[in-house]
């Protein structure tokens, strides 16, 4: 068979997390929590599979989960969503990145990824016969340069894919990278998607900008939910795309015929449990304990680091210690010391050295403990 992907091998995620089983490794690589989700949450499932909701969803998602998310993107953003035109739900946050650039990027079209991007958008960009124009970040601070943005788009640009705040770097756009990007769009035929999966996850007080809050942008963007990171399910597979409707129109087209619908007691469950907004509100402080433990865990270690701004990964370099590429790092240090990362030059698509690992810090504070007790240990 002729790959349609041959550049493509398996996701860094799998690799790395089998390797952590395998060898008994403290797993601080794929981003999932390693404690359980809030048993109120639960109990609605069960709630929901015995009040025999069982059977398929409607296509773009059960009414009272869209009614919910529309309030919750009101309550929290200040904008409103149809919940009938404008909000369809999805297996995860994948789902609604494949449909919405299915839906957007026609053969030969050009699409700006800022790198290190999250390891789905450039395949299915790719089989949608789109070309990836990258924006190559780099650490430590990723700093965009618009003046090169506006010289990488041409007319053949199509869609900009946006990550906020940002896997792996952590990154947290601000009301004036919005600008830039709207002011560069101006008027031209170009969509946006931005993958807000972790808008509930940002620290020292740092607000969430979300694009639907720039008016120029909102008309033009997919924005893409998930809330396997926000109620700490992320095996739920339960994600969402907020459109205006004559983008969400097409966005269903691809839907309906990707999975057509998902899980139906869990829509339910949700829609009840998004009732509480301080299950999201809590998660900054949550979270901030968890990156300042883990912080604090390896301060001892010759890691280089700067406090991550948002999501729940924390970025180190290890220049000042050892020469090796990061992939040969995670590896060995998963298997010598039991601690497994991500080597965050798999997010690029070149090769490149940049000494940076990625850890995953939605750990119990234990494991956290643990993990920088073996790494600073190794250094
Ligand atoms: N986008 C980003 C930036 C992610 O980190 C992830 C997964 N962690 C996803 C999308 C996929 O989310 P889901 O598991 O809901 O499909
Ligand atoms: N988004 C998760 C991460 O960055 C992994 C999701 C996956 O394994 N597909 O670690």
């Amino acid at each position: 068979l002729s790959s349609k992907l041959p550049r493509v091998g398996t996701t860094i995620f799998t690799v790395m997390s089998k390797l952590a089983a395998d060898v008994g490794a403290l797993n601080l690589s794929q981003g999932f929590p390693s404690f359980p989700a809030d048993p109120a949450l639960l109990d609605l499932v069960t709630k929901a599979l015995r009040a025999n909701h069982n059977q398929y969803a409607p296509m773009a998602g059960v009414p009272v989960l869209r009614e919910a998310i529309a309030q919750k993107t009101a309550d929290v953003y200040g904008i409103n969503y149809n919940p009938d035109t404008e909000i369809t739900i999805t297996s995860g946050a994948t789902e609604a990145l494949y449909a919405a650039i299915t839906a957007v990027v026609q053969p030969g079209d050009e699409v700006i990824v800022f790198e290190p991007a999250y390891d789905s958008y450039v395949p299915a960009i790719e089989l949608a016969g789109g070309i990836p124009v990258y924006i190559t970040l780099t650490p430590p601070d990723y700093a965009i340069d618009w003046t090169q943005v506006a010289e990488q788009m041409t007319e053949r640009t199509r869609l900009i894919l946006v990550n906020t705040p940002h896997n792996p770097t952590g990154r947290v756009w601000t009301r004036d990278d919005l600008d830039q990007l709207a002011d560069l769009i101006g008027d031209r035929d170009i969509f946006v998607i931005a993958d807000e999966v972790y808008e509930h996850i940002t620290f020292d007080r740092r607000p969430h900008v979300s694009l639907m809050q720039h008016p120029v942008l909102q008309e033009r963007t997919f924005v893409v939910g998930s809330f396997g990171k926000t109620f700490h399910v992320t095996g739920w597979k339960i994600g969402y795309c907020l459109a205006p409707a004559d983008l969400t129109v097409e966005f269903r087209k691809i839907h309906q015929f990707l999975t057509f619908s998902v899980s139906t007691p869990m829509q339910y469950a949700l829609a009840e449990y998004l009732q509480q907004p301080e299950r999201y509100l809590e998660l900054p402080a949550f979270y901030q304990q968890k990156r300042d433990l883990f912080l604090q865990a390896i301060a001892g270690s010759r890691f280089r680091y700067v406090p991550t701004e948002g999501t729940f990964f924390q970025n180190v370099s290890y220049e000042a210690i050892t020469d090796e590429p990061d992939y040969d790092l995670a590896i060995r240090l998963t298997k010598e010391i039991g601690v497994a990362s991500i080597p965050v030059s798999v997010f690029y698509d070149q090769k490149n050295d940049y000494k940076i690992l990625r850890f995953c810090f939605a750990k119990d504070d234990d494991t956290l403990l643990r993990a920088g007790e073996r790494l600073v240990k190794w250094t």
